[in-house]
């Protein structure tokens, strides 16, 4: 007869602690109540100690009732009434209640279950005050209820209740539900207290197997809180009672047990030789939910033993298997061995993915040591393949489950903590570290994207100020060229009279500064030259003596087409002497030779009027650049009216007897007059007329 059926009870790393309650109160209820059987036939003298523990005529009974009929709850239910009779005490009574809650729940017959309740709850208050029917009624309200937590509420007030009863059959069924429940919460001592219970049970009825299973759970609560050393010594001795009861045939979960202490003493070689006895005598009894487990240790050792690709193997066949017979456990313990293995592969998303899917199963069943111990493994993991992140976020979550978990058992847990802080101290380092190279790398990136956005600011600006300097000098340059085109006379390319009109009063500043001869230059019978050879050639002839007299003045004196054949020249530092040779060259220059046009020959010559500027001697009035251009203008008119091609010049005035204007007007006479000092210069006589 196959009495537990629990997991927990196969003992790997990977099964522990996740049978549901009522499974496990089915399997503790068919134990005690097979072993009540053999200690009544071996009618064993009761210890001082186990006088409490012993158990009852009824529950006897009950016990042989559930062995003949275990397989069918309805026929179980029914064959209850048959030995109600014999229910002597009030821990009979509570029993029996117990158990008639535990079978109409697996009949899923709620109605019942509360009858069963609401009965326990009506008897006579000092009777229903009695600590086993109190734990009794827990157990059906747990039965009753469908909240995991207020289950888990239930359940401890139960075991609370049978600490002080000598209701035996209650106090081993609810000690053990009990090491489930504290087991998965993670309260080591509470989890030893209940096994401690268990056993006691077991050893007052001298109940072998029940001192077995007593002392697996031990083993394995113990293994579970790090106390690896007392886990080996008890699940030896489980093992040995096994072998007493049925020398004939092995109890695999008891080796199960030993051989995933082993490995958890990191006693691998041992561990995997157990694993391989175990897994042979699995195949030989046909026990085949056997191997799938063995196989999920094997992966765990090669895991720890850095044979990943052996690991690999083991996952492989591992999932096939459990999701072929639908394993949800199995198949979860796969996973989280796979996402570790996608770890050291690299595979990060990979790893992620599986290992919640790994997760999911287990927050289901609120299995919080399982869940911690995975984000342990995987943190380990992380933290192994520098992904320091991960492995901190997932510590953070260990760490946090660890204070969410009651723990009690400091002893391993405390080393364990300090481990961690260590590894969490270690990681937070490598963190930091990260970090810093990260700052300092995004500083220099920082600076690097400045210094190039100041580079490309300044190349801009620079673009900017080369493009607008060069848009100012061609704007200069096109205003320097208006002005000189609005200056400028087209025919000649000398100043134009504009030129001189609008800068008059700087002409004259500088006139003052380094005195000057102001002429004016009109070409001779100029309008004979158009009648004769035509308007072509008279701009040819206005060209060329153009070009003549500009030849004979420096490069600072300013040559103007004043007007017609009419030009204005201002020739600097330039007294009466220097102002007699200039006229002359001019005279000379034009009459020097003739000009050639279309295959006429025509002859140059010209008459000047020239004032030196500012003239010496006082007039009745200041003589100002407009008076000197007008002087100049009568001078240029006695040169004509005196012959032409010739110079006449008003050097210095002599006597002050006119105005400005009456002596531009009235040359001749004021000359005569001697008020003036004048000078005529004669041009070369040429054949030309
Ligand atoms: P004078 O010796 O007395 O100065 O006689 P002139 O013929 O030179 O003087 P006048 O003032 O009688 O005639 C000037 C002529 O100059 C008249 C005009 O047609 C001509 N002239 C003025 N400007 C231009 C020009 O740009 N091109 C040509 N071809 N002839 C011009
Ligand atoms: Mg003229
Ligand atoms: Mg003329």
């Amino acid at each position: 007869m196959k009495f537990i059926n629990d997991r927990r009870q196969c003992g790997t790393r990977l099964v522990i602690m996740h049978k549901l309650c009522d499974v496990a109160l089915a399997c503790c209820l068919f134990a005690s109540l097979s072993v009540l059987l053999i200690a009544h036939a071996r009618a064993a003298e009761p210890t001082a100690n186990a006088v409490k523990e012993q158990f009852s005529i009824f529950e006897v009974a009950m016990e042989k009732v559930a062995n003949q009929y275990g397989s069918d709850n309805r026929q179980v239910l029914t064959q209850l009434q048959t030995i109600e009779a014999q229910v002597g005490s009030l821990k009979d009574f509570a029993a029996l209640s117990a158990y008639r809650c535990y079978l109409t729940k697996q009949l899923k017959d709620m109605s019942a279950t509360q009858a069963v309740l609401a009965n326990l709850k009506n008897k006579v208050p000092e009777i229903s005050a009695k600590p086993a029917i109190q734990a009794a009624i827990e157990l059906c309200q747990m039965y009753a209820e469908e909240d995991p937590q207020k289950r888990d509420q239930h359940l401890a007030r139960a075991f609370h209740l049978i600490k002080t009863t000598q209701a035996a059959t209650l106090r081993y069924w609810i000690s053990t539900m009990y090491i489930e429940l504290t087991t998965r919460q993670g309260r080591a001592r509470d989890a030893i207290d209940a096994a401690k219970i268990a056993l006691g049970v077991a050893r007052a009825n001298n109940d072998r197997f029940r001192q077995a299973g007593s002392l697996r759970s031990l083993a394995l609560v113990e293994v579970d809180f790090g106390d690896k050393e007392d886990a080996l010594i008890h699940i030896d001795e489980a093992v040995a009672l096994y072998r007493q009861i049925n020398p004939d045939s092995f109890n695999t979960t008891g080796l199960l047990n030993r051989a995933y202490i082993l490995m958890s003493l990191k006693r691998y070689d041992d561990s995997l030789k157990a694993y391989r006895e175990v897994e042979q005598i699995a195949i030989k009894q046909k026990e085949d939910t056997v191997p799938p487990i063995v196989w999920s240790n094997y992966a765990d050792i090669a895991y720890a033993q850095g044979n990943f690709q052996q690991a690999h193997k083991e996952i492989k066949r591992l999932l096939e298997w459990s999701q072929q017979h639908q394993d949800v456990f199995l198949n979860s313990y796969a996973k989280m061995t796979a996402a570790l293995l996608a770890v050291e592969s690299k595979n990060l998303e990979q790893a992620q993915s599986l290992f919640a899917d790994a997760l999911q199963i287990f927050q289901k069943e609120d299995h919080q040591v399982e869940i911690r111990d995975f984000y342990g493994n995987i943190a380990t993991a992380y933290f192994k393949n520098g992904y320091y992140k991960q492995a901190y976020a997932a510590l953070e979550k260990k760490l946090e489950l660890n204070s969410s978990i009651e723990q009690q058992s400091r002893g391993h847990a405390a080393n364990e903590l300090r481990e961690l802080l260590k590894t969490e101290e270690r990681i937070k380092e490598n963190l930091t570290l990260q970090a810093e190279v990260e700052k300092s790398r995004l500083n220099i990136q920082r600076w690097v994207f400045l210094a190039l956005l100041l580079m490309l600011a300044l190349a801009w600006s620079a673009r900017l100020f080369m493009q607008t300097r060069k848009r100012n000098t061609a704007l200069l340059v096109e205003n320097k060229e208006l002005d000189y085109q609005r200056f400028q006379d087209p025919l000649t390319q000398l100043f134009n009279r504009r030129y001189v009109m609008e800068n008059s009063a700087a002409i004259w500043d500088k006139i003052q500064q380094q005195s000057a001869a102001i002429l004016i230059i009109d070409a001779d019978h100029f309008k004979k030259i158009n009648d004769n050879f035509g308007h072509p050639a008279g701009d040819a002839a206005l060209i060329e003596i153009a070009r003549r007299i500009k030849l004979t003045m420096r490069d600072s004196d300013i040559v103007v087409r004043w007007g017609g054949e009419e030009f204005l020249v201002c020739s600097f530092a330039c007294n009466a002497e220097q102002a007699r040779i200039m006229v002359s060259r001019v005279l000379e220059e034009l009459r020097r030779s003739t000009l050639e046009f279309a295959g006429k020959t025509i002859a140059l010559s010209a008459s000047i009027g020239y004032v030196l500027a500012p003239l010496q001697g006082q007039t009745k009035g200041f003589i100002e650049f407009d008076d000197s251009v007008k002087l100049a203008d009568a001078a240029l008119y006695l040169a004509k009216t005196t012959g032409r091609n010739r110079a006449v010049g008003v050097e210095k005035i002599l006597q002050p007897q006119r105005t400005p204007t009456e002596l531009c007007e009235q040359l001749a006479q004021a000359a005569r007059a001697g008020e003036v000092q004048m000078k005529e210069t004669l041009g070369p006589v040429a054949d030309a007329s």
